[in-house]
């Protein structure tokens, strides 16, 4: 396999590609506007550095404890490699005890009128806004993100979702008319690591706001934000037990899985763990709902907006370094202007920023873990091997931390491993079709089935198109944009149940 260049904005090939045949379009050049140009962005470091502990407890009905072993392991920042703080691991006695303390405090939080309950979730979606910017700087630092995504997206929308079930929680009756509004008891609830105060608040939001007590666990990778809401839970006088969080990796969320006292789990992460946890619930009574994987679909019409459709690629693949659920990593172009669209894209993505999360000028921070790094890695060195041409972008990286280039791919065939699977990170296959019965096909050639995105001028396209794909979210002329007020989840093995909406309660009533 050839070297890739260091060079920003260079493929493989060395040269601009035409993968269409035709020529594309006199490219500007964009890098002398930004990354090391003379017009380089001065640095805007975040000055906020909130407190962190050296360690912390597992927040078990209403307090923080030490774990029953002693137990505890780290949580690095994956931008500079150095140890933020050290994190308690649970066993299966303090997930006993958690489970315990939700069962226990189940019966007068359900009784509680829905006003009441309604009132809880307004405190905590306030002092969410109220702590905002150090839950921001926070997410940033354990988990890599840049700064304006944990500050303009994570955390407004982690208050959007109680500000949202709090409204609901007053009005169950009215939401399913003729059905009695029980909750379904104690939930366990399992994270993944990419939005880590808004997977909690996607999680907890609902529940409560139903009557349900909570066991949640953070992905080990990002276990501070969701410490800090415990906190938050606390500071609001929030009844002890009602919400319990409790720190580990694979083994904790086996032991919340398989523990007798749950009523429902509530999973979002990988297909992989997905599969396993759906064998163990099999046997029980246990309610399930699976937010998993995906390999999602963005197609672009010729009629499109060219510049529009540019952007809701870089917004599709390279928000969150890729590490989104729903990223729209097959890029599907008309053959007509794919030229184009690949000329725009490369101009475009030569003025990404990647480096310091924390700088306010970052477009792409952090790989999240170096287990990730290399997975991403192993992907970019198979999309080589396998034929595709890479086209790898951004700036020089720092020295320390997990970074990587963002990434697309063209000469990419449907049967290619970067084509088929999920990779989570910055890298994006560009592919063809003639016809919009190609598109849906090629669109629907996968095992996963969670988002796709669609762009057309043609309001009659858009809306054909969009009633063929196999997906439970189907973005039109935008891409990646989430409301508390709309549900979200997947068909095939990107799980089943919705989250957020009116659809997204159903899993938390009886
Ligand atoms: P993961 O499946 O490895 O881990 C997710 C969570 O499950 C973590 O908290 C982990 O500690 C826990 N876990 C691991 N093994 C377990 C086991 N055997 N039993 C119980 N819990 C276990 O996933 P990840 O790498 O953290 O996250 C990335 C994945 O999450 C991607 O596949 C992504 O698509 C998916 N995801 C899906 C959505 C969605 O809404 N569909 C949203 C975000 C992420």
């Amino acid at each position: 396999m050839k070297p890739i260049s260091e060079q920003p904005g260079t493929s493989e090939s060395g040269g601009s590609e035409s993968p269409s045949g035709a020529s594309p379009p006199p490219r500007l050049d964009l890098r002398a506007a930004t990354g090391s140009g003379i017009f380089a962005y001065a640095e805007a470091p975040e000055s906020v550095r909130p407190e962190i502990a050296d360690r912390y407890g597992l927040y078990i009905n209403g307090r923080f404890t030490d774990p029953t072993s002693s137990k505890r392991f780290t949580t690095i920042n994956p931008a500079n490699e150095e140890t933020i703080s050290e994190v308690a691991e649970a066993n299966e006695t303090d997930v006993d005890a958690a489970v315990r303390a939700a069962r226990g405090a189940l019966p007068a939080w359900s009784g509680l009128p829905g006003k009441e309950r309604g009132k809880y979730l307004y405190r905590i979606a306030r002092r969410i806004q109220e702590r905002a910017r150090e839950l921001a700087v926070l997410e940033t630092i354990d988990g890599g993100k840049p700064i304006k995504e944990s500050r303009d997206v994570d955390i407004p929308l982690a208050a959007a979702h109680f500000f949202h079930h709090a409204g609901w929680a007053d009005k169950l009756e009215y939401a399913f008319p003729g059905r009695a509004a029980k909750p379904v008891g104690v939930c366990g609830q399992i994270i993944p690591w990419n939005f880590p105060l808004l997977m909690a608040a996607w999680k907890i939001a609902p529940a409560l706001a139903c009557g349900n007590t909570v066991v949640l666990k953070p992905a080990e990778t990002t276990p501070l934000t969701a410490l800090r809401l415990a906190e938050i839970c606390a500071e609001i006088g929030l009844p002890p037990g009602v919400v319990n969080v409790v720190t580990g990796a694979g083994a904790t969320g086996s032991a919340i899985v398989d523990h007798p006292g749950i009523d429902k789990i509530a999973f979002t992460g990988s297909t992989e763990v997905g599969r396993l946890i759906a064998r163990s619930v099999a046997p029980t009574n246990k309610r399930l709902t699976l937010e998993l994987g995906g390999k999602s679909a963005n197609i672009i019409f010729e009629d499109a907006s060219i510049d529009q459709a540019v952007e809701g690629i870089v917004e599709g693949i390279y928000f969150n370094q890729g590490h989104v659920c729903c990223a729209g990593s097959r890029l599907f172009v008309q053959e007509s202007v794919v030229a184009r669209v690949v000329s725009k894209l490369r101009d475009r993505m030569s003025t990404l920023r990647v480096g310091d999360p924390l700088d306010k000028n970052t477009d792409i921070g952090a790989i999240n873990s170096k287990a990730q790094l290399a997975t991403i890695e192993r992907y970019l060195e198979s999309g080589s091997s396998e034929g595709a041409e890479r086209h790898s972008f951004g700036s020089d990286l720092p020295a320390k931390g997990f970074f990587c280039r963002p990434t697309f791919f063209t000469g990419v065939q449907p049967s290619h491993s970067i084509a088929r699977e999920e990779i989570f990170g910055p890298v994006l296959s560009v592919m063809t079709f003639r016809t919009p019965e190609e598109a849906i096909g090629r669109a629907n050639n996968t095992p996963y089935g969670l988002a796709a995105g669609v762009w057309t001028d043609k309001g009659s396209k858009i809306f054909d198109t969009a009633k063929h794909l196999d997906a439970g979210v189907v973005w039109l002329n935008t891409y990646n944009k989430f409301d508390p007020t709309s549900p979200f989840g997947g068909f095939k093995e990107s799980g089943f149940g919705r989250e957020g909406g009116r659809h997204g309660l159903l899993a938390y009533l009886a």
